[in-house]
């Protein structure tokens, strides 16, 4: 009898914990409680901002200076982003030029903190340079962003600096890189069904090189790699002049980027206007893009099905898992 009640009163404790580790892990804001804990990381885009999350769990606490629909290329730091940077553990950036602006907040923050940049893992000749100018997207090659992975990972392991911490994240990593691995393939397969007629991707701005490199399709754009650039109308008739070359279907809008040129486009071509494709940012809470996983399926559903693809839902292996533990 006594060691059934101990059970029973056991039993309910760790209810009672497993309760509040729930409450804090569900707060994306954070409640007082065990902040203090947390490893605090400041990243630059939406994409390491998941990354982070994936990879540390309820450990780390992430913030990230632009956020969803946001646009990475032309962000103006706000007065309370040196304060963020000050308070936190470490800063994650994707690299590659993406975010001039990140210097000088650096700077401004003072202190002394590691700096992760991402895009350092990628070989230097897989590297593409358009008029001179480093191609900073290369979340949209999947292999390339699993090696930003691993290189956040390593980064997050030295901050955490706890046996326990680091254990987590080498087994969340483990699970997360397979799926990563299974997507990169998924993206191919689905690619390889676009008819070779139709493998032309034509966007607002230059972010899908790494995906035309990988997946082989065209890629052409109204604006340049950074969304700061802009285009003149001569840019809109040249892109004009290759949808009625090419004979492409379609030409895409983005969510990061004004929409009108790709319309003009579209317009003047009897193209349809498909998009808006998640460019530089994932989507907002539950739009299903809200993941990078989620963000890279969304994208490879329109543009399959606008270029007469054969589209399948993307297996991540987790489809009956309940992980937000709601039923849903
Ligand atoms: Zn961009």
């Amino acid at each position: 009898m006594v060691g059934k009640t101990t059970f029973g009163v056991l039993a309910a404790a760790v209810g009672l914990v497993v309760l509040a580790f729930g409450a804090v892990g569900c707060d994306s804001d954070g409640s007082k409680a065990g902040d203090e804990d947390r490893i605090d990381v400041v990243v630059t885009t939406t994409m390491l901002e998941d990354t982070v999350q994936q990879l540390g769990g309820e450990h780390f606490q992430v913030h990230s200076l632009v956020s969803v629909g946001g646009d990475p290329h032309v962000y103006q730091p706000q007065p309370e982003d040196a304060r963020t940077v000050a308070e936190s553990d470490a800063v994650i950036k994707n690299g590659l030029m993406l975010e001039g602006w990140m210097e000088s907040l650096i700077r401004n923050a003072g202190g002394e903190r590691p700096v992760i940049v991402g895009g350092e893992a990628i070989d230097e000749e897989k590297l593409i340079s358009v008029e001179g100018a480093t191609d900073p997207h290369v979340w949209f090659d999947v292999g390339m962003w699993r090696q930003v992975t691993d290189t956040v990972a390593e980064g997050m392991k030295e901050v955490a600096d706890d046996s326990e911490v680091v254990e987590e994240i080498e087994q969340r990593h483990a699970a997360y890189d397979e799926m990563l691995a299974g997507l990169d393939q998924w993206v191919q397969d689905r690619m390889e069904s676009v008819p070779d007629d139709h493998r032309v991707l034509i966007t607002s701005h230059d972010a899908f090189n790494y995906f035309g490199q990988a997946y082989g399709i065209d890629v052409e754009a109204v604006q340049g790699l950074s969304t700061e650039q802009e285009a003149s109308q001569r840019d809109v008739a040249n892109i004009v002049d290759l949808v009625e070359e090419t004979n492409a279907p379609a030409v895409f809008t983005e969510t990061s980027v004004n929409p009108g040129l790709i319309e003009q486009v579209a317009r003047e071509t009897g193209a349809e206007r498909e998009g808006p494709l998640f460019s530089d940012s994932v989507g907002p809470a539950g739009s299903g893009a809200d993941t990078y996983v989620g963000m890279v399926q969304a994208n490879v559903e329109m543009i399959t099905e606008a270029l007469g693809g054969d589209y399948e839902k993307f297996d991540d292996g987790f489809a009956s898992a309940d992980a937000d533990g709601d039923g849903a």
